[in-house]
């Protein structure tokens, strides 16, 4: 089904060929760089403050992006801990209807994060990994450049859109 292709050409990011720099490429994502997530499920305050760190980060960028948080509507946006078994760190998912992309959910796992974060620094690989997610909601796929979609960078040190992924995203809209 549609979804699923759509989830593992997220995942394995290089679908179609490999990425250079100097060049843009884009996937999937919301049909605009304005869009309202809302919280999915109970997040703390601590939490919280990375989403609006790494919002603040995209809207901040240049890059066009409008990312706001919304009580009552928006893209469903679940930040909780999933089985140590769960390999992944965050995931995009489109979210279709006869054929059509409707929206996205973006999942957070804070298992992965806490397992794989030096102490202290949860809240920088967490906002690399919501940064990243926000990234591939704006149409961005996996690259291996100076990037916060390059899947082996430092999430110490990458944790916001550097000016490729700004170029990037402006590319694509
Ligand atoms: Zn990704």
């Amino acid at each position: 089904m549609a979804g699923c292709l759509l989830l593992t050409a997220c995942l394995t990011g290089l679908i179609g060929g490999t990425t250079q720099a100097a060049t843009y490429s884009c996937s999937w994502g919301m049909p605009s760089r304005t869009f309202s997530m809302r919280y999915a499920n109970t997040i703390s305050d601590t939490w919280k403050g990375y989403v609006t760190t790494s919002r603040s980060r995209w809207n901040s960028s240049g890059a066009g992006s409008v990312i706001s948080i919304s009580s009552v509507a928006g893209q469903p946006l679940t930040i909780k801990r999933y089985p140590s078994s769960t390999t992944w760190w965050g995931l995009t998912t489109a979210v279709m209807a006869n054929g059509k992309l409707v929206g996205v959910t973006v999942e957070i796992n804070t298992e992965r994060i806490a397992n794989y974060a030096p102490a202290g620094k949860v809240g920088v690989y967490g906002m690399s990994t919501m940064v990243h997610e926000f990234g591939h909601t704006m149409k961005l796929k996996h690259n291996t450049v100076n990037s916060v979609m390059n899947v082996n960078r430092d999430r110490e040190v990458t944790n916001s859109p550097t000016s490729y992924d700004v170029a990037n995203v402006k590319a694509c809209y």
